[in-house]
């Protein structure tokens, strides 16, 4: 049955089909028809549609406790901490329900840690065409063009530098910087990939200034690009890290992840009243107990190698260039045709993304399967041929 909504508000455009059902690589509507989902949530779920690990994580916490608020410890938020710490490196985890709002908390953490380490600095140094959240503060972290003159007055306090570029952020970093924050791969922008050393010289950069190196890997964390953190890839170690998406599977849970040495929020600085909730943390404890199995990890490694490849064919097909890694990429395509794309793929029964208007993004489950990638490349080098088709006969 399909159901009026109108009482839902709008804030973006949406399809009429109304999603009912979801298993693994596969959405279906109130109709029944089925959707190959290439979206997933927007990079969200990790293991695919209602894992069987997570269920069962999420309905054995159930039997325990549900919430026990944030004047309590809970022990799932307990191991889920202490497991997050040891997989990153970093010491101290604060919990929270979405990405912007881990972001806001490392941002506040950055102005505190100035606060008692920097005098006088404030400033935090993010991206052109970064992506970091929709509250207030975060609008006018991100780096889309207009974001942070969009609901004036603008929140102070963000400057922003070209993206890949070392020395435009050395340039820019003064007595009032507190920290660099940046995005490891940029996601929203479509799989925007950085120069390989990228993350090695902003922590260099980041001790020799003396300033704070926060990562955004809300979407780049939990598996996306191949490693449990891309940071991994370049062997750093950042005072800040924050996660969202894939952490919970599906569930709505973040995280700050800091060192010893930046964690000086004093008690009543910071806090949540869902952060940190039982089964959500019960949920990010299975999707980590999945990926971090060694067998798993050689399955997606191959997953990733097959989506790269038929990824690749479809861009010889479509003269687009690929970029991105993992599960995470990007199709620049020659025209700004993504959403043409984006919407007929739709109709064909396959979930794409228009990160931008020549570029699809394609942030599949980490487990996806060569049927699934198969049955992908067949849709959607159909989908290109028609819309390419459809641009000659109107030319
Ligand atoms: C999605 C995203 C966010 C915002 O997460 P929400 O859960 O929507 O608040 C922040 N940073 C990055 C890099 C993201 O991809």
């Amino acid at each position: 049955m399909q159901l009026p909504t109108l009482n839902f508000m709008r804030v973006n455009q949406r399809p009429e089909p109304q999603m009912v059902r979801g298993a693994g690589s596969y959405l279906f509507d109130q109709d029944g028809k089925r959707y190959l989902d290439f979206i997933q949530g927007w990079a969200v779920n990790c293991l695919g549609h209602s894992p069987a690990a997570i269920k069962r994580a999420i309905v054995a916490q159930l039997d325990q406790v549900m919430n026990v608020g944030p004047a309590l410890y809970n022990q799932p938020a307990l191991s889920l901490a202490a497991r997050l710490c040891e997989l990153s490196g970093l010491d101290r985890a604060f919990f929270a329900n979405s990405g912007a709002e881990a972001n806001e908390a490392a941002v506040k953490l950055c102005r505190k840690w100035a606060q008692k380490r920097r005098p006088g600095a404030f400033e935090v140094i993010t991206t052109r065409d970064s992506f970091h959240g929709r509250t207030l503060a975060m609008t006018c972290a991100t780096g889309k063009a207009g974001w942070d003159s969009a609901f004036p007055p603008r929140v102070e306090g963000f400057v922003k530098a070209p993206y890949g570029d070392v020395a435009a952020i050395a340039s820019m970093l003064t007595d009032q910087t507190a920290a660099v924050m940046v995005e490891p791969i940029q996601g929203e922008a479509g799989a925007v990939t950085p120069p390989s050393g990228y993350l090695r010289e902003l922590r260099a950069l980041c001790d020799e200034r003396g300033v704070l190196l926060v990562l955004d890997e809300v979407q780049t964390g939990i598996g996306r690009t191949g490693p449990l953190f891309a940071f991994e890839a370049e062997g750093v170690r950042p005072d800040l890290v924050t996660l969202g998406k894939g952490l919970g599977g599906g569930l709505p849970i973040s995280a700050l992840l800091a060192t010893r040495e930046a964690s000086c929020f004093d008690d009543g600085d910071h806090g949540s009243t869902f952060g940190g909730n039982a089964v959500c943390c019960a949920a990010a404890l299975a999707v980590l107990e999945v990926l971090t199995e060694p067998k798993g990890r050689e399955a997606r490694e191959e997953s990733s190698r097959r989506l790269e490849l038929a990824l690749h064919r479809a861009g010889e097909f479509a003269g687009a260039r690929l970029r991105g890694q993992g599960h995470l990429f990007g199709l620049v395509l020659p025209s700004n045709d993504a959403e043409k794309i984006r919407d007929r793929a739709f109709e064909q029964g396959l979930l794409l993304n228009a990160a931008r208007p020549n570029v699809l993004r394609f942030m599949p489950a980490l487990d996806v399967g060569q049927v699934e990638i198969d049955e992908m490349l067949a849709l959607l080098l159909d989908v290109l041929a028609a819309v390419s088709q459809r641009r000659k006969e109107c030319a």
